[in-house]
């Protein structure tokens, strides 16, 4: 019951936000960010923003408004609010057109379709999506206005985890019931498409997914909602934050994966961070700080 009221509360934030003017997704036009990686072109998708108040609703569970402040303030930023990216991520090479989550869809004005335009692709040519995890800012774009699949030639890739968690959830049954011919569940671990290894990182959600994204021994990988903030995430890894469905093998994942990447200096994709959402993760203290750059 605590997944499907805290999935609902996020359903119900997106409903209400406009609404408010102030919590919780608002449009941003769309945005396209081109870079090689290898034999690939990598492109970065804007899709809209999502704005947080700093009232520990999210950021900081547990702690105080002051103590995310400071944390803001000393990264230079707003100390009401926390303002995140939502982006999705485009791979074209090997043959392959591949997007990595969808964004939030065109029922709350998401913008990715109109952001693949920008990099000169339509919807019906893309070949692969993978899915990082089922919330909705991830999936949403799934559907067309209209209730269609918005990719209705691409094999839909999730992790079997996800995607049973994803089907048990009454919100998502139109959807489910929509690209149920199209998804092709995977066990994490191995290598999902040539160029593309799924890595496990449960704990946002059962299922949680990340990327790593290669070709000629250049590599990046799409993290997914490992971290929202990269100002808060980064600096205090072990704060709880609502998104996460098991708080503590969100924790324990988040200070797992920004330790790896911290040591590995790899390029980094986090569809949450400031657009484009590519750069690396470094040390610093106890916690990490964003670095933000492209190969
Ligand atoms: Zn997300």
């Amino acid at each position: 019951m605590l997944i499907s009221h805290r999935f609902l509360g996020v359903i119900l934030s997106v409903a209400l936000a406009p609404a408010l003017g102030y919590a919780g997704p608002v449009p941003a036009p769309p945005a396209a960010k081109s870079f090689p990686l290898g034999a690939f072109k990598v492109t970065a998708l804007r899709d809209a923003l999502n704005v947080v108040p700093n009232d520990n609703s999210v950021f900081g569970v547990g702690r105080t408004p002051a103590e995310v402040a400071q944390v803001l303030a000393a990264a230079g930023a707003p100390t009401d609010k926390i303002t995140l990216g939502v982006d999705a991520l485009l791979v074209q090479g090997r043959g392959r057109v591949m997007l990595f989550d969808t964004g939030l869809g065109p029922r709350v004005r998401g913008q990715v379709v109109a952001s693949l335009a920008l990099a000169g692709l339509t919807p019906d040519q893309v070949t692969d999506v993978f899915i990082t995890h089922s919330h909705f800012d991830h999936v949403g774009g799934l559907l067309t206005l209209d209730g269609h699949s918005t990719f209705p030639k691409a094999v839909i890739h999730m992790s079997s985890e996800e995607w049973g968690f994803m089907s048990a959830q009454p919100s998502n049954a139109d959807l489910v019931k929509v690209i149920a011919v199209q998804v092709k569940p995977f066990l994490p671990g191995g290598v999902v498409s040539p160029g593309v290894r799924s890595v496990a990182l449960v704990g946002h959600t059962p299922g949680h997914t990340g990327y790593d994204i290669s070709s000629g021994g250049a590599h990046l990988i799409d993290i997914g909602d490992s971290a929202h903030s990269a100002i808060i995430s980064l600096a205090k890894p072990d704060w709880d934050i609502e998104y996460d469905q098991d708080f503590t093998a969100g924790r324990a994942t988040r200070r797992a994966i920004l330790t790896r990447l911290a040591a590995s200096h790899e390029w980094v994709f986090a569809p949450h961070f400031p657009f484009p959402g590519v750069g690396k993760v470094e040390v610093k203290g106890d916690g990490f700080v964003w670095a933000p750059g492209k190969p």
